[in-house]
């Protein structure tokens, strides 16, 4: 069976762990698009060019320390504004995607350019404080001087960069479900979500 599930959404609106949890519900396998473009990133870091360091992407890459900083989710919204970097990385994902058994695969361009045929597209938002007061949450236990201002700069430009960007800009896709999270719990968030690919899978 190919049922792809794409989710879509600016940074820390809860995509990561929507998908997550949608993967584990319906047993599909799920792929955070995300870390495809900082584990490149990471490498460019390193001084290695940005092309090279897609198109050289192990399994090995996606479990270095760090790639969930503000640092390289930085460095990452750079290289993915770049076309040949988003080209070497378009094939692994949409075989992902169209892999049997389902998939959920989160980013930014999933139901726009990576899987247009997706049977489900949600489009994840959450007020830009709301975001970033959940991201503060989460790295502030490894960066103590970081304060909820600070990200909330830093979400705002990736959003920017990400949102302008010529080849596959966040957006959208025009028939995406939208789902904004600003004032759902985790668990109404998930159910939300279940609800919608539920409704699909069963007709
Ligand atoms: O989702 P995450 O915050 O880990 O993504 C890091 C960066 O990678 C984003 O800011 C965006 O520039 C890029 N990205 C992308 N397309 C995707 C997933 C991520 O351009 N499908």
């Amino acid at each position: 069976m190919k049922f792809t599930v794409a989710i879509d959404g600016p940074a820390a609106a809860g995509k990561g762990t929507i998908a997550r949890a949608v993967a584990e519900h319906f047993g599909f396998a799920y792929l955070d698009t995300g870390l495809l473009y900082r584990a490149a990133a990471r490498k460019v870091i390193d001084g290695m060019d940005p092309v090279a360091a897609a198109k050289a992407l192990t399994p090995h890459d996606f479990e270095r320390t760090g790639l969930r900083t503000a640092k390289v989710g930085q460095a990452a919204s750079k290289i993915a504004a770049l076309p040949k970097v988003r080209a070497a990385l378009v094939d692994f994902q949409h075989k992902f995607a169209r892999s049997d058994g389902g998939a959920v695969l989160d980013g930014r361009d999933i139901g726009t350019v990576i899987c247009p045929e997706a049977e489900v597209k949600l489009f994840i938002t959450a007020s830009d404080e709301v975001r970033a007061v959940r991201r503060h949450a989460e790295l502030v236990e490894k960066s103590a001087d970081l304060t909820v201002d600070d990200v909330l700069a830093d979400l705002r430009a990736r959003d920017a960069r990400d949102t302008e960007r010529k080849v596959a800009p966040l957006m959208a896709a025009a028939d995406a479900v939208l789902l904004d999270t600003s004032e759902l719990t985790i668990d109404q968030a998930v159910a939300k979500a279940c609800a919608l690919v539920a409704a699909v899978l069963v007709v």
